[in-house]
């Protein structure tokens, strides 16, 4: 599903971000992505979305070789992932269902396939009856869902999530894990990267460490293992 052969990022000033890193991610898999800040956490998430590209190595995801994939057809390999950020990152002046709506119009889907898949995806995160609120009259929790909810409403292949958790009381932000680990389950790709210790123990899932650019772990039902 993604692929990792020898992958170095050097940004302009010289700082090796990543340092010749090979990981293979099957379908399916539910990945959490961990390390101190500056570890290359955010890199290598960009370089899954194709904002940035590595200076060396090769990115295969779902079969597309994103390295040298031509500018024209970016948009279709971003198509295959959906993402969540810590800050939500919703539109204020449009509705949770216009939020939801508005990542099928950029795809340009169907007006009538809209308006069928839209209700069921904020049925799916538990929204049905928010779905004509504005994000500001949403808790934060209700407002990680409508991005959930955008993040999947086209069946991506993978969902990114970058610290999700982040902006979350536990106990919502365990609502949150249960959403994301019910998209895995149903054979979404996940890679999570997240500084949530307690999260990551019980959860049991794959774990990535990585450490000044290297993968330092990468161990199956793995723990957090380092002190934030
Ligand atoms: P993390 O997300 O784990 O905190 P990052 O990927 O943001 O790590 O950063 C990895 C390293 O790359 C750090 O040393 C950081 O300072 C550096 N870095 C990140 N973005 C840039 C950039 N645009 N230009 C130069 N250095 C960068
Ligand atoms: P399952 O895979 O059995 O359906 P869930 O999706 O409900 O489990 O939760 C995933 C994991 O998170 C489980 O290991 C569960 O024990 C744990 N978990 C769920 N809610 C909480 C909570 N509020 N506090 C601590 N752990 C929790």
């Amino acid at each position: 599903m993604i692929e990792l052969l020898n992958v170095t990022k050097q940004y302009g000033n010289g700082t090796t971000a990543l340092s010749n890193i090979n990981i293979k991610i099957d379908k399916g898999d539910f990945v959490f992505l961990v390390g101190p800040s500056g570890a290359g956490k955010s890199t290598f998430i960009k370089m899954l979305l194709k904002e940035v590209d590595p200076t060396e190595g090769k990115i295969i995801i779902d079969g597309v070789e994103a390295t040298t994939l031509s500018r024209r057809k970016v948009p279709q390999l971003r198509r295959k992932m959906g993402v969540v950020f810590q800050d939500f990152r919703l539109l204020s002046n449009k509705t949770v269902y216009e939020n939801v709506a508005f990542a099928m119009e950029i795809i340009e889907a169907h007006p009538k396939e809209i308006r069928r898949q839209v209700p069921m995806i904020l049925s799916m995160v538990g929204l049905s009856e928010k779905s004509k609120m504005y994000p500001e009259q949403l808790s934060g929790g209700e407002q990680q869902r409508v991005s959930i909810a955008r993040a999947i409403v086209n069946n991506p292949a993978v969902l990114i999530a970058d610290e999700p958790t982040g902006n979350l009381d536990p106990e919502t932000a365990w609502e949150i894990m249960k959403l994301i680990k019910q998209i895995n389950r149903r054979g979404t790709t996940v890679v999570m990267a997240t500084h949530a210790k307690e999260i990551v123990d019980v959860m049991q899932q794959r774990v990535i460490a990585l450490e000044q650019g290297r993968v330092v772990r990468d161990d199956r039902k793995g723990v957090y293992g380092y002190e934030d």
